[in-house]
C-alpha cells in the first residue's frame, strides 16, 4: 500500500523544527505522507542528512536544512532555503524544546531558566514572526506549537520546563487572535508521555514508569505516530474553522489549568 496521500496536504509546504527524531520526525513523515512538501530541520547536520535520506527513500517530498532554533541566522536560513526551494510556506510546526534542568523549581538558575525559555518559547515566537509574512502573501497558513501535558500540571522536577510549555498555550491564543485576519490558523498540541529519547528518564525506569501509568487512564505510553495524525489534521483544510485551540493527546491525563 502506498504511504502517500493519506490526507489533504497536497501542494502545501511545511517547515518542521526538531524533526530528526521522536515526535518531530513522526510529524514530518505524516505531513509528507499527506502530500505536503516538507522541510525537516534540527541542530546537527548529520541528523538532518540521515532523516532527509530516510524519508526520501520512502518516496516522500522532503528536504533538510540544519537549524538550531535558538540561532537567528539558522532560523533565517531555514526560511530562506525553504523559499528558495518551494517559493512559499503554508505550515509551521514548532516542535523544538530542551530541558537542561531537573530539580526543585526554586533551585533553577537564571541561566538554565533563560535557556529553557529561549528555546522552548522565544524561538517559537521568533520563527513565527519570520514566517507569518510569507503565509500572509500566500493568503493563509497553519501554525502548530508543540506544548506538553506538563504545561497544565507541572511535572515533579520539571518546573521550569513545564512553565515554558504553559507559556506556549498563551502564545497560541494570542497569536491566533492576531493572525486570524491573515487567514492563518494557530493551534497547539499537548502530548502526554510519548516514547522518545526525551522522555526516556520517565519510561526506562520500571518503578517510575509504573507510577506514570497510574496517572494515564489508557494505561500506556503514547508513540510519536499518535501525534503525527493529529498535527496533520490541524494543518489540513479539514480543520479550517479551528484556531486558537490546544488539543491534548495524553491518554486521558487531566488537562486543566
Ligand atoms: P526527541 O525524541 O528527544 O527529539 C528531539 C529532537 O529535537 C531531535 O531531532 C533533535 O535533533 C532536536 N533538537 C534538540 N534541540 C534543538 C534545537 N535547539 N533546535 C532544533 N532542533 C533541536 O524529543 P521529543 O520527545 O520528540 O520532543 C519533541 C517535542 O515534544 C518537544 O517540544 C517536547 O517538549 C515535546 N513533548 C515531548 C513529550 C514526550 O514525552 N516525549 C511529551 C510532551 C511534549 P538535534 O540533536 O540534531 O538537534
Amino acid at each position: 500500500m502506498s504511504v502517500k496521500n493519506l490526507g489533504s496536504l497536497a501542494g502545501k509546504v511545511a517547515v518542521v523544527t526538531a524533526a530528526t527524531d521522536g515526535i518531530g520526525f513522526a510529524i514530518a513523515r505524516r505531513l509528507a505522507q499527506g502530500g505536503a512538501s516538507v522541510v525537516v530541520s534540527s541542530r546537527k547536520e548529520a541528523n538532518v542528512k540521515r532523516t532527509t535520506e530516510s524519508l526520501q527513500s520512502e518516496g516522500l517530498d522532503v528536504i533538510g536544512v540544519k537549524c538550531h532554533v535558538g540561532l537567528e541566522e539558522d532560523r533565517k536560513n531555514l526560511v530562506d532555503e525553504t523559499l528558495k526551494k518551494h517559493g512559499a510556506i503554508d505550515i509551521l510546526v514548532s516542535n523544538a524544546a530542551v530541558n537542561p534542568f531537573f530539580g526543585n523549581l526554586l533551585d533553577c538558575s537564571g541561566e538554565a531558566w533563560d535557556k529553557i525559555f529561549d528555546i522552548n518559547v522565544k524561538s517559537a515566537f521568533l520563527l513565527t514572526k519570520e514566517i507569518v509574512p510569507h503565509m500572509e502573501k500566500r493568503g493563509g497558513g497553519s501554525i502548530v506549537y508543540i506544548s506538553s501535558i506538563a504545561g497544565y500540571h507541572a511535572m515533579p522536577g520539571l518546573g521550569p520546563y513545564s512553565i515554558s510549555k504553559t507559556a506556549l498555550l498563551g502564545l497560541t491564543r494570542a497569536m491566533a487572535d492576531e493572525c486570524a485576519k491573515y487567514n492563518i490558523r494557530v493551534n497547539c498540541v499537548a502530548p502526554g508521555v510519548i516514547d522518545t529519547k526525551f522522555s526516556s528518564a520517565l519510561t526506562e525506569n520500571e518503578a517510575v514508569k509504573e507510577k506514570m501509568l497510574d496517572q494515564i487512564p489508557l494505561r500506556r505510553i503514547g508513540v510519536p505516530q499518535e501525534m503525527g495524525g493529529l498535527v496533520a489534521f490541524l494543518c489540513s483544510d479539514e480543520a479550517s474553522y479551528i484556531t486558537g485551540e490546544n488539543i491534548t493527546a495524553a491518554g486521558g491525563m487531566e488537562s486543566r489549568l
